[in-house]
């Protein structure tokens, strides 16, 4: 790990002036809310709505992964290296979805593994062990609305996200996790087809089908240092999302 990663990680925790919490002190998980307006894959929404018989019965993440192929089906498949499928526990009950692959990703085809992604592991991690929960990243599962690098990493297009949507729509169905974390707002706009950015939404349980979603940043955004106070409302979803998910 880099000095100046480090030096954000440690600094993620030092400028909320973070103590361990006492769990009591915590509310309880809310009641989801409706989301602001209908989830893409929620028919009858018709951007990224389901195909018909698209979620097989028995799918599974592997026959997902087979039938992605060498995907070729956008433009994005011809400048990728590796296809980010996702990882993590196929059991999970928390799923966070991010953007699409950036260099390091495309290069080790794994989801969130460049700076990003280390403040995201921290994230997890520092806060799930800040208020007693035992949970890794390994127990989650994280995945990105595009599986392939889009070049100079700019915000995949909506015919991207819509063709390669079929596949994070059976990606969540096979899990079905108890809750989602939607990292930013390309993931916002998959899952709860809104055009209403991270700061109106976050905070709030909105819903992908009958699931609930938690809205947060996207860890690039933390990365930036003036955005200081955002870091503090990272931790605060995330504080909620944990203990929803595994109280
Ligand atoms: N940003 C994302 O949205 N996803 C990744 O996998 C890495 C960086």
């Amino acid at each position: 790990m880099s000095d100046d990663l480090l030096r954000q990680y440690l600094s993620f925790y030092r400028d909320l002036g973070v103590k361990t919490v006492n769990r009591r002190e915590v509310p309880e998980a809310p009641s989801v809310e409706p989301a602001v307006q209908p989830g893409v894959f929620s028919p009858p929404e018709p951007v990224l709505s389901p195909l018909p018989g698209l979620h097989p019965a028995d799918d599974t993440l592997a026959r997902i992964r087979e039938d992605i192929g060498d995907c070729k089906r956008c433009r994005l498949g011809d400048g990728r290296k590796k296809i980010v499928f996702g990882s993590g526990n196929e059991q999970a009950r928390l799923v966070f979805v991010g953007e699409g692959p950036g260099a390091d990703e495309d290069e080790q085809g794994l989801p969130f593994v460049g700076r990003a992604g280390q403040l995201l592991t921290q994230m997890i991690e520092g806060t799930a062990r800040k208020e007693g929960i035992p949970l890794s990243r390994p127990d989650v599962y994280i995945c990105n609305v595009v599986k392939c690098r889009p070049p100079e990493n700019r915000t995949p297009l909506p015919d991207e996200m819509e063709t390669c949507g079929q596949f994070l729509y059976r990606q969540l169905m096979t899990i079905r996790p108890k809750a989602i974390c939607a990292l930013g707002s390309t993931a916002i706009k998959a899952l709860l087809g809104t055009k209403e950015g991270v700061t109106r939404l976050r905070g709030n349980w909105q819903k992908w089908r009958d699931i609930p979603v938690m809205v947060t940043y996207h860890p690039s955004y933390l990365l930036r240092p003036y955005n200081q106070n955002a870091k503090k409302e990272a931790w605060e979803d995330l504080k909620k999302v944990l203990h929803y998910v595994y109280d």
